[in-house]
C-alpha cells in the first residue's frame, strides 16, 4: 500500500483533538484531515461497547468505505485502581451528560475520599481502518495517581486531579507540549505513526 495515495481521516468532532493528533503525528507522507472536512454531515456513534477498543472500532466502522481513506478513531478515559478501573469507558459521562470538569473531578475525588491506594491511569485506544476494511488497534497508557484536590487550569477532563508517575504536578499544571510528550494519546499515536510509516 502506498501511503502517498491516501488521506488519514480523523473521526472526531473535537477540533482540539484534531489539532493535537495532527501535531503529534506530523506525518509528511500523508495528508491528515477531520472527517468533517470530507463528509458534510456529523456522524453520531453510540459508545456502548464494553471496552475502549470496542468503542474505537465502532467509530471507525461508522464511516463509509472509500478507496483512499484510512480512518483513525480513538476512545479514552481514566481508570482508578481503588474503583476497580472505574470510571473507564464511562469517563466522559461519569457525572452526567451536562457535567462540567469540576463536577467530574469532584465526583471522582469524593469516590476516592480516604482511599489508601490512589493509583490511576489514563488509557487511549486508537483504531485504524484501511480501505480493505482491515482494522488495527493501538493502546497507550500513562500511569499516575489522584491528587487530593483540583490543581491547575490547563488540559481538560480529569487533568487537574491526575499526577503522572515520576512527576509532582498534575497534567493541568503542565504545558500542552509537556503533557503531549507523555500522555496516553502520545503513546498510542507513536505506535500508529510507526505502523503507518512501515506500510508498504
Ligand atoms: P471520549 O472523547 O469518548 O474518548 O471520552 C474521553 C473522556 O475521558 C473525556 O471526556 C475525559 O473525561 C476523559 N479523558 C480522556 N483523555 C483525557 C485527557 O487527556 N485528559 C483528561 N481527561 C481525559
Amino acid at each position: 500500500m502506498n501511503l502517498m495515495d491516501h488521506t488519514l481521516v480523523l473521526f472526531t468532532n473535537n477540533d482540539h483533538k484534531v489539532h493535537e493528533i495532527k501535531t503529534m503525528l506530523a506525518l509528511s507522507e500523508i495528508p491528515i484531515v477531520s472527517y468533517r472536512d470530507v463528509f458534510r454531515d456529523p456522524v453520531e456513534v453510540l459508545e456502548d461497547g464494553d471496552t475502549f477498543e470496542e468503542n474505537a472500532i465502532k467509530k471507525v466502522n461508522a464511516l463509509p468505505d472509500h478507496p483512499n481513506y484510512i480512518y483513525l478513531a480513538e476512545d479514552s478515559g481514566i481508570e482508578v485502581d481503588h474503583l476497580d478501573g472505574a470510571p473507564g469507558i464511562y469517563s466522559a459521562r461519569y457525572a452526567g451528560p451536562n457535567a462540567t470538569r469540576e463536577d467530574m473531578c469532584y465526583k471522582l475525588l469524593q469516590a476516592c475520599y480516604g482511599a489508601g491506594n490512589r493509583d490511576a491511569q489514563y488509557q487511549a485506544v486508537m483504531a485504524l481502518r484501511f480501505p480493505d476494511r482491515t482494522i488495527e488497534t493501538f493502546t497507550g497508557i500513562v500511569r499516575g495517581s489522584l491528587a487530593h484536590e483540583m490543581i491547575g487550569d490547563g488540559g481538560f477532563g480529569y487533568d487537574p486531579i491526575f499526577i503522572p508517575e515520576d512527576y509532582d504536578v498534575t497534567f493541568a499544571q503542565m504545558t500542552e507540549a509537556d503533557k503531549n510528550e507523555l500522555s496516553h494519546r502520545f503513546h498510542a499515536l507513536s505506535q500508529v505513526k510507526d505502523f503507518l510509516i512501515h506500510q508498504k
